[in-house]
């Protein structure tokens, strides 16, 4: 029996991918390769080029595959993107969400472990953010994963599905082997672009807004290390196959940072001065996200062993240096 994993091309997925055949499980990647990239997936994943809205596609991997369960990465992540073109949000996300569920529930394949966000809290009352806190999105972004919830909800109700919704806060970092790491076109998440600096990349980061009723300013967010997050897939799936019932979790560290603490971080991990200029509040940023993920640490039993920001900028830091083009070629 094989884990299949949607997305497993992209930068949360293809990390989990890793974590999972260094635990011996037998996994079976399906990407678009729209975002993600072919150079990513494990050699030891066996690859599906397909589109999940894609539903004969999906038929035909559920006839020739045994599936145990899916873990549900294949989606569109860009706040930013999202109040730009919400529609493309609404095609990737939910309906695609919907044809896979579609093509789950007619193949008997009942146990999906999915990527949620913090991003579906909005502006929230009170920090550090728990999981029975009030959901009301400030972007279509977190607006559509919301709806991923709920669909999953109303499904299991129906067909006896059952899910976990996992919420990240901010992912980055990169594989400590250096084998695999972030990579996007366009780049928009701020790790990874304040790196582009010191790679020669970029002249300089903007600050997205310094208005904001923070310590100094700047957005606060929780940054959590991309094995931490694929680690919390795992527990989430095993949890699900020894009967777990449908579940929320957070997974964050529980620490809040504001953009210019990480531009600092930065500055002092790589050695590089990284120049940054004041720009425009970009539309759909909540002030501060931090979570509590107490619930995953007492339910899952996840551990992240990454607490420690400079530690995690160093491995983004590794991966980025060695890796300019990310992967691309030259
Ligand atoms: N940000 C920034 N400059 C950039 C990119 C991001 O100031 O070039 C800010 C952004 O406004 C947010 C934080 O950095 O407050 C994290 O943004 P990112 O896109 O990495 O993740 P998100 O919180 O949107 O998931």
């Amino acid at each position: 029996m094989a884990i299949l994993v949607l997305g497993g091309a992209g930068y949360i997925g293809s990390h989990t991918v890793y974590e999972l055949i260094d635990a011996g499980r037998e996994v079976v990647v399906a990407d678009n390769l729209q975002t993600g990239f072919r150079a990513a997936v494990h050699p030891k994943a066996k690859f599906y080029q397909l589109d999940i809205r894609d539903k004969g596609a999906l038929d035909t991997l559920f006839q020739a595959e045994e599936i145990e369960g899916v873990i549900h990465f294949a989606a569109s992540s860009q706040v930013g993107e999202s109040m730009s073109d919400p529609l493309k949000y609404y095609d990737n996300n939910l309906h695609g969400t919907m044809v896979l569920l579609q093509s789950m529930v007619e193949h008997g394949v009942d146990k999906i472990v999915f990527s949620s966000t913090a991003a579906t809290y909005g502006e929230p009352e009170r920090v550090p953010i728990l999981e029975s806190d009030k959901t009301l999105p400030t972007n279509c972004y977190g607006e559509t994963k919301l709806s991923m919830e709920h669909m999953m909800g109303w499904v299991s109700q129906a067909h006896g599905l059952r899910y976990v919704a996992l919420r990240y806060f901010n992912a980055c970092g990169a594989h400590p082997s250096g084998a695999i790491g972030e990579a996007h076109d366009p780049e928009t998440h701020l790790v990874p672009i304040i790196l582009q600096v010191p790679n020669g990349k970029r002249d300089h980061v903007s600050i997205f807004g310094e208005d904001y009723p923070t310590k100094d300013g700047t957005c606060v967010r929780d940054y959590i290390h991309v094995t931490d997050l694929a680690q919390a897939h795992i527990l989430a799936l095993d949890y699900l196959l020894k009967g777990g019932e449908n579940n929320v979790f957070n997974l964050g560290n529980g620490v809040g940072f504001t953009v210019k603490e990480v531009i600092d971080t930065a500055r002092a991990v790589t050695g590089h001065p990284i120049p940054a200029q004041v720009a425009p509040r970009r539309a759909g940023d909540p002030a501060q996200l931090v979570a509590s993920s107490q619930k995953a640490k007492d339910i899952l039993g996840w551990k992240p062993k990454y607490d420690d920001l400079a530690t995690i900028i160093s491995t983004a830091w590794a991966w980025h240096k060695s890796h300019p083009n990310g992967f691309e070629e030259g």
